[in-house]
């Protein structure tokens, strides 16, 4: 299943692509022979939709959900996957824009032939990535570690689920799911196939800055509460300080000198205040997910689902 959010200038060819590719293992028997291309279009604003729907009558493998609005990737990874949950035996996730290699996937049905319930898509090589999406990625993989969270360093969205997998990533409530933390977490015999990442077939990236930084956001704060323990170290070093501080003065004020100060009061007033901002709203971000998940809103809005209709169609008598 293929998440598309203004993706009109690759999606001709990466249909293209993905159906030679379902096609050669619907003949060599890897798959079933009502196996389908699920696109996503979550909110396109342009011709996305029209062109799933082109597709859908140019051969029955192609099928498409269509959300009310934009409501990010991960949204829309989780509704093609819920979607498809209860008509398939294995799902495979994969950008539109094929810049992570398709061709692997013949190797990760093998994968899943073999045993193995989640086979992770792993990049060994971003040199098409800009610098910034490099490094910025290298900090948040380390951060994430440094957080004892486990991730598969440089895995994203390109990776395979067998049933049971996917019903137990199901099983996840979470309203702004960050797939690649969960998906380690769910456990079965897992296993990674290393590709070389590709530059976008056509088209800019659909991930803006602040889509990048609610991405990771939602990583740090769904899976840690070690920024609550760092304000708690970063408030006990401030008291440390503060106490070497009031020894210092005392003494100054034995020995009878005068500590002069307008220049000190303010700088520590504005640093504690700043610390104090800092502290409030990491704990507000944890109260905050809290408030947005106890009033249990829907996490994407589907306008019209064809898949599920191919489904129901083939099964009426
Ligand atoms: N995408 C999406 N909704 C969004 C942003 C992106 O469905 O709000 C899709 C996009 O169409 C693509 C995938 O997510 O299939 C990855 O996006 P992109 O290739 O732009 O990200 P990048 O490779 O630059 O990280
Ligand atoms: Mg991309």
């Amino acid at each position: 299943m293929v998440p598309c959010f203004n993706e009109e200038a690759v999606l001709p060819s990466s249909a293209q692509t993905l159906d030679a590719i379902l096609t050669q293992l619907m003949t060599e028997q890897q798959v079933t022979a009502d196996s389908k291309i699920l696109f996503v279009d979550d909110g396109s604003h342009d011709k996305t939709w029209d062109l799933i729907r082109q597709l859908q009558t140019t051969s029955d493998h192609f099928t498409g959900l269509q959300f009310s609005r934009n409501f990010g990737q991960e949204a829309a990874l989780m509704a093609g996957l819920q979607t498809a949950a209860p008509y398939s035996d294995l799902t495979i996730t994969i950008d539109a824009d094929l810049q992570d290699n398709p061709f692997l996937i013949p190797n990760m049905v093998q994968q899943a032939a073999d045993g193995f319930d989640v086979v992770y898509g792993v990049r060994n090589d971003r040199s098409s990535d800009t610098w910034f999406k490099r490094t910025t990625a290298e900090r948040f993989y380390w951060l994430m570690n440094k957080l004892g969270v486990h991730l598969i360093p440089n895995h994203a969205d390109f990776r395979l689920l067998s049933h049971r997998a996917l019903s137990a990533l199901l099983e996840y409530h979470e309203n702004d799911p960050f797939l690649r933390g969960i998906v380690p977490q769910l456990g079965f015999a897992s296993t990674k196939l290393y590709y070389k990442r590709r530059p976008r077939l056509a088209g800019q990236s659909k991930y803006s800055l602040k889509k990048m930084l609610k991405l990771a956001l939602d990583g740090i704060f769904s899976f840690s509460i070690a920024p609550i323990r760092a304000v708690l170290w970063a408030g006990a070093a401030i008291c440390v300080g503060a106490i070497a501080m009031f020894i210092w003065i005392v003494s100054q004020h034995l020995r009878g000198a005068v500590v002069t100060g307008w220049s000190s009061i303010m700088t520590s007033l504005w640093f504690l205040g700043g610390c104090q901002l800092i502290a409030i709203s990491i704990i507000g971000e944890y109260v905050g997910r809290t408030f947005t998940q106890t009033k249990r809103r829907p996490r994407f809005i589907i306008q019209t689902d064809t898949y599920s209709h191919a489904f129901a169609a083939a099964t009426t008598p």
